[in-house]
């Protein structure tokens, strides 16, 4: 028996396979869970399908989660094909390139806006659609992935920084409304792991040598440790956290000089 057999999980965010969400996926099929997985676009869809079927996923399709109609829909089809859901993972964010380098304070309004549009506000939406198939299951967990450029100021993360703030108080809000129907919700927050979203920040590399430098346990991280930290939190082993930011980092966050 898997920690999570038996879970339906609906995991957003795999881009392709060295995506963290996809990490998870994989962890979570491999502990019972059945999985199901969106893409955004067609390029996507063209990489995610076969991921999916080497860990017996569902494409549920398409999911842009800047567009309130794409996620209902995507929604609709969970409902369709579940009727219910215990997990989700969000692991999506989004910058443009320009703004994860140099000044911070040069970030446009619309760029601004955009970034906490996709990165944080998008927790709430995917919540408030989770809800209801939730409910029909007991109650369930929702987890969020987040880097400790929310509570300080690394350079050249910026407006992402910004947006990682309001993804963890979005965390503990939800989690209050959520937490009288049994449904918790958490954020994961992780050491740099090289991914296509990672390799647009400027200085990506550095912040990944530091962490491999002064961390205590003086190595970087893997991203299937990302996978099983989220999959333990997603599971009844963490049933009384939620609300919280929980670091795999090799302890880097604890470090003063
Ligand atoms: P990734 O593989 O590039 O995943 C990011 C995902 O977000 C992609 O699938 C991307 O799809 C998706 N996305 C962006 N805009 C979207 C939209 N409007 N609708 C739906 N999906 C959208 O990179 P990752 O590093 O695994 O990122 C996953 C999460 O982990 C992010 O929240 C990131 O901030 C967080 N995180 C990463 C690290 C790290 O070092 N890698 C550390 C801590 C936290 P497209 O490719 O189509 O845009």
């Amino acid at each position: 028996m898997g920690i999570v057999e038996d879970k339906l999980a609906l995991v957003v965010g795999v881009a392709n396979d060295k995506s963290l969400a996809w990490a998870i996926a994989q962890k979570l099929a491999e502990q019972g869970a059945k999985v199901a997985l969106t893409y955004q676009g067609e390029a996507l869809e063209r990489r995610v399908r076969p991921l999916a079927e080497q860990i017996g996923a569902t494409v549920v399709g398409e999911m842009d989660v800047g567009n309130d109609e794409s996620v209902a829909n995507a929604f609709g089809k969970i409902a369709q094909m579940w009727g219910g859901l215990d997990l989700l993972v969000h692991a999506v964010a989004f910058a443009e390139r320009e703004d994860l380098q140099g000044r911070f304070l040069s970030v446009k309004r619309a760029n601004f806006l955009r970034a906490l549009d996709i990165s944080a506000y998008s927790l709430v939406s995917l919540a408030r659609a989770a809800e209801p198939l939730m409910e029909k299951r007991g109650g369930g967990a929702i987890l969020t992935l987040t880097y400790l450029g929310a509570v300080r100021a690394v350079p050249n993360y910026n407006v992402m920084g910004v947006a990682k703030a309001a993804l963890e108080a979005c965390v503990r809000y939800l989690a209050i409304d959520l937490g009288e129907k049994k449904i918790r919700v958490n954020a994961l927050s992780a050491a740099p792991v090289r991914t296509l979203s990672a390799a647009a920040i400027r200085g990506f590399y550095d912040m990944a040598h530091e962490v491999e430098r002064r961390s205590p346990l003086r190595r970087g991280l893997n991203r299937e440790e990302v996978g099983t930290m989220a999959v333990a939190l997603l599971s009844d082993l963490a049933s009384a956290v939620t609300g919280q930011t929980v670091y795999a980092d090799l302890g880097y966050s604890i470090v003063g000089l």
